[in-house]
This record gives structure tokens, sequence and C-alpha cells, in this order.
């Protein structure tokens, strides 16, 4: 089979880790004979615009239709200049352009890595192209107004077709593991958006009565989510709750560097981390590159089961394996409890899967 995959480092640590993920990817699909994959580099972030002007060229989003999926690193927009229509935050963009409605987040604790929780293997499937996201959630100007100096106004979408949409992706990832589904919302408060939100999430339940469908308030979930985790698998829910969740349950496995996460729509999916850019630790070589390398695992699956291809999904499972090596030795970074640079765990997860005999 033949693939084209696009890979945009994004900012900051992206031109760190992204590099590192997209070598361990192409030394796991290279193992096998079958899968032939063109890397496209595409300009993106703050490099682009010093290079060629813009933050995201038009060159760049007309090239990814023609690619079967994508590689984005973290995009650090906070410092991009705020004036320039030129600089803008690119990869709501993307996200909205390619309808890539579910955001896939796993947080898995691991026993040899420290972390607030053990025996966590939860997902946060978060709604990522409308809610109160001002940057994607209206057709043309922004969510978000001030008709005074003294009044902001943000605007919600909710739409049936979007929360049915994750709500299908949050079903199919039940089914292939505990087979358990909670919609997070807050509906006794927002009684139309996330009642809307919720009656699409049991209209789906209806069609998966294999999957146990559960439902709980946000900010109860927040607390139980700290305390037992382990009662979860996977959570569903609108764009900021999922955020802000998918931070908290990165947190409880040992933190965001530990954070990967699928961009999922009809047609095209993207392979990025939960992470920002974090301009702190640039250079530093302590950046954490396994939110990148476990996104890149994800597309590489979610490649296999859509072109039903055994090749890439045992490419993605290698991964998976080097991976685990690698932190069954300790050659992680500090924040997972090791001693290796950035470059180094990436090296160590990269020889494992080029030397292991497959
Ligand atoms: P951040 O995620 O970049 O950093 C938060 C903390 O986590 C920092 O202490 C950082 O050092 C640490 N951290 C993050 N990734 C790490 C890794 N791989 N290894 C080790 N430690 C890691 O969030 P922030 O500081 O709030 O934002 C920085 C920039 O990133 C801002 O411009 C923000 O807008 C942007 N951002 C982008 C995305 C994205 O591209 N998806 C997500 C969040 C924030």
């Amino acid at each position: 089979m033949q693939y084209k995959i696009g890979v945009m480092n994004g900012d900051d640590i992206g031109h760190e880790v992204v590099p590192l993920a997209v070598e361990i990817m192409k030394a796991s699909t290279t193992k096998y004979n079958n899968v032939a994959i063109d890397w496209v580099e595409l300009p993106i972030g703050y490099k682009s615009y010093l290079d060629c002007g813009e933050t995201l060229p038009q060159h760049t989003l007309d090239s990814l239709k023609y690619m079967d999926g994508w590689v984005l690193g973290p995009i650090g927009h906070a410092v991009y200049p705020k004036n320039d229509p030129k600089a803008i935050n690119p990869h709501p963009i993307i996200r909205k352009v390619f309808d890539l409605h579910s955001n896939v987040r796993p947080s898995r604790s691991y026993v040899n890595v420290n972390s607030v929780q053990n025996d966590v293997d939860l997902i946060v499937v978060r709604e990522n192209i409308e809610g109160f996201q001002p940057d994607r959630n209206v057709y043309a100007g922004t969510g978000e107004f001030m008709p005074t100096s003294d009044l902001a106004m943000s605007v919600r979408v909710i739409t049936r077709r979007n929360s049915e949409a994750v709500a299908e992706t949050a079903f199919k990832l039940a089914q292939q593991r505990r087979k358990k589904v909670t919609a997070i919302h807050k509906k006794s408060v927002f009684k139309m958006g996330c009642g809307l939100f919720v009656e699409s999430c049991r209209n789906v339940a209806q069609k998966y009565p294999d999957v146990l469908y559960e439902e709980m308030h946000v900010d109860t979930s927040a607390a139980s989510l700290v305390m037992n985790p382990q009662k979860f698998d996977v959570l569903v829910t609108t764009n900021m709750f999922g955020d802000i969740l998918s931070d908290l349950t990165s947190g409880l496995v040992g933190g965001l560097g530990m954070a990967p996460g699928l961009c999922i729509g009809p047609k095209y999916s993207m392979a990025q981390a939960t992470h920002g850019s974090a301009p702190g630790i640039v250079g530093k070589e302590i950046a954490n590159p396994y939110a990148l390398i476990m996104s890149g695992k994800m597309l590489l699956e979610w490649l296999g089961v859509q072109n039903k291809d055994s090749s890439l999904l045992n490419a993605s499972q290698l991964i998976e394996d080097a991976v685990n090596h690698a932190i069954k030795k300790g050659m992680v970074t500090p924040d997972m409890g090791g001693e290796a640079t950035t470059k180094e765990m990436g090296k160590a997860i990269c020889s494992y899967v080029s030397n292991v005999h497959v």
C-alpha cells in the first residue's frame, strides 16, 4: 500500500519532538515491506512566518488534502504578532477545514513512572471544532465579542451533528476496550447546549447495546477522575470541558509530556499531542517525546484500521512495544523520572524498532 503523510513541526519543542516521532514512524513502517510512505514536510508556525510571511501558507493547507494523514507539532501561537492577519493560529483552521470533529486523548499510567494514580487507562474524546472555542465555532467573524469595553460575550456552539459524531468515535473506541462510555456534561445549567449534547450521546448509545453508557456532571467528574480514575474507560464531552479534563488526566499519569492525541474526521486524521509548545524548555533537551511518538503510533493505527492494512497495525504496535521497552529500561526524560535527553529517549525507541526481529 502507498500512503502520503504530511509533517508539520509546529513551534518551539515541536522542532525537537516531531523529527524524532517521524524517524520512529519511518523505522517501524519500513520494517514491513509492503508499506510505502511518502513523507511530505510542510511549513507552518512561526518559522513559516519568518520564511514566507504566513503561519499557515495556502500551499500547506492545499497540500493537506492530498495526504492520508498528518503529524502536527505544538503551536506556540501566544507569541505570534497580534495584529497581523497572516500570523493566525493555524491548528484550529486545519481542524475545522478538514472536519476533524473528534479529538482522542488517552491517559495511561506505567508501573515504572511516578504518577499521582496507578492503573489508569482511560481516553477523553473531546468534540474538536465547535463549543466555546471562538476561533472555530462560527462560519465568519469570531464567537467572542465586546459590545462595550466593560462587557465581553462568548458564544458556545453545540450541534447535533458534531455531538453524534464525537459520540460515535467514543463508542467505537469503547467497543475495542472495556466497553464503557461516560458522557460528561453540565445539563443542569446548560439545559439546551449540554441538553442537546447528552440527547445526542443517548441516541448513539442505543446503537451500541454492548457498551455500558453513563452520564456525569463535569464538576463531579473532575473530583472523580482525581480520586478514582480507574472507574473510567472512555469519556466523551464537549470541546472546552474535554480540553481541561484531558490535561487533568495527563497530570494523573505523569504530566503533559505523556499526553498523546489524534484528531479524527470522516476522511483525515492528524497526530497532535495534547501539550503546547513549551517555550520554557526549548533547547534544554528535556522535552518528553512520548506524547508525539504515541500520537504518531495512533495515526498509523487509524490508517491501518481505515485501510484494513495489517502491516500498518503491526508498525503501530511495534512503536508501542518500543516505548514500553524504553520505559522499562528507564531510558526516559526527567519528567518521567529518568535522566535521558530528548534525543537519547527518541534514539533508544528508534533503535529498538530498527533492531527487533519481526
Ligand atoms: P504547554 O503545554 O506548552 O506547557 C505547560 C507545561 O508543561 C510547561 O511547564 C511545559 O514545560 C510542560 N510541558 C509541555 N509539554 C512537555 C513535554 N513534551 N515534555 C516535558 N514538559 C512538557 O502549555 P503553555 O505553557 O500554556 O503554552 C505554551 C504555548 O503553547 C502557548 O503559545 C500556547 O498557546 C500553546 N499551546 C498550543 C497547544 C497546541 O498546539 N495543541 C496546546 C496548548 C498550548
